[in-house]
């Protein structure tokens, strides 16, 4: 085997009860990546969890088990053999409850790719740059000599399609198509799955999607943008949360834009994504609001206004062109 797996086996070995954490507002790679490795480990004869702090998008509940994925609170108290988190940058992308179960547990793990990742496991699994945690649950699997089946495959594949912007981003690299063939060689419909995922999109969303892009803003020759979400276009869309997945894709693919920012008020703050073109490295600017992510797709959390988190933000951008 593999030595980067060895710890980790011998850990899921060891144990009997273990718990599967996704990060806050979860995405396709961190619900994928978890999903898969839940049916790996009942093939096994463990008893799995799984927690996250938001409820799975609409997007990906037809994954087999995204039922099963629950509210920290609905497992507080429990102590679990090994708790493993996946695709989770750092404990604050946990959620609180879900780091009291991690802190909890007998053992802690993590499997990541965010190079700003600061190891805060007994063992930690991360590897950057790398296009998405499935392609190491992948590598997990087979150590685990868990055979693929139709459900695993689908789960990673979605993993791995989300992460590299249905394999469009830069980061689809020979690695992520290698788990995308494998997983497409177990047959399931990548027709269906990839409607569902990237085009299919309830009208409230499309709504929200109006109301982001009347709020564009450019600044430093057009190649910084960026859009704003407010409490207010939820509420006036009848969107959720989840539904602004897309929209800084679509500021970032203007002609001219080096660095696109999206700001969403959400949650307890405003929650930045954002994209640049290389060379710009934008979790250098997420890291200077306290939040992290890969050179071309980062970032951050801040406790201000929306239109203050966006002047700060856009003279961020501008101070790296
Ligand atoms: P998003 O814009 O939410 O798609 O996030 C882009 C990338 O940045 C993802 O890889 C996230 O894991 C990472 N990221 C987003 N927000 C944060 C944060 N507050 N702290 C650390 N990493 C983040
Ligand atoms: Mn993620
Ligand atoms: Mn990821």
């Amino acid at each position: 085997m593999n030595e980067t797996w060895l710890p980790l086996c011998s850990s899921i070995h060891d144990a009997q009860s273990i718990l599967l954490i996704s990060h806050i507002f979860p995405d396709g790679d961190t619900c994928g990546s978890a999903l898969a490795l839940r049916r790996a480990l009942l093939s096994l004869g463990k008893d799995v969890a799984c927690c996250c702090e938001h409820s799975v998008p609409d997007i990906y509940t037809m994954l087999d088990g995204a039922d099963t994925i629950v509210h920290p609170d609905a497992l507080a108290g429990r102590a679990f053999d090994l708790a493993i988190s996946i695709d989770v940058a750092d404990e604050g992308r946990m959620g609180s409850g879900c780091a009291a179960l991690f802190a909890a547990a007998r053992r802690t793990a993590q499997i990541d790719h965010h190079g700003t990742n600061p190891c805060y496991a007994d063992t930690n699994v991360i590897r950057s740059p790398l296009s998405a945690t499935g392609v190491l649950v992948t590598e997990l699997l087979d150590a685990l000599e868990v055979p693929f089946d139709r459900k695993i495959a689908e789960c990673l594949y979605v993993a791995v399609a989300t992460d590299t912007g249905n394999f469009k981003q830069a980061n689809a690299d020979a690695a992520a198509f290698s788990v995308a063939a494998r997983c497409i060689g177990c047959g399931f419909d990548i027709a269906a799955i990839s409607r569902r995922v990237f085009d299919l999109k309830p009208v409230c969303q499309v709504k929200l999607f109006g109301a982001a892009l009347s709020s564009l803003q450019t600044s430093h020759g057009g190649e910084v943008a960026t859009a704003v979400v407010s409490r207010e276009d939820f509420e006036r869309c009848g969107a959720k949360p989840e539904h602004t997945e897309g929209i800084v894709n679509i500021v970032f693919n203007m002609e001219q834009v080096k660095i696109a920012a999206l700001l969403v008020e959400k949650g307890e703050g405003v929650k930045v994504s954002l994209r640049s073109v290389a060379p710009y490295d934008v979790a250098e600017v997420s890291r200077q609001f306290g939040g992290g992510g890969h050179a071309m797709a980062a970032g951050c959390t801040m406790q201000t206004d929306l239109e203050e988190a966006r002047r700060a933000i856009a003279a961020a951008c501008e101070a790296i062109l």
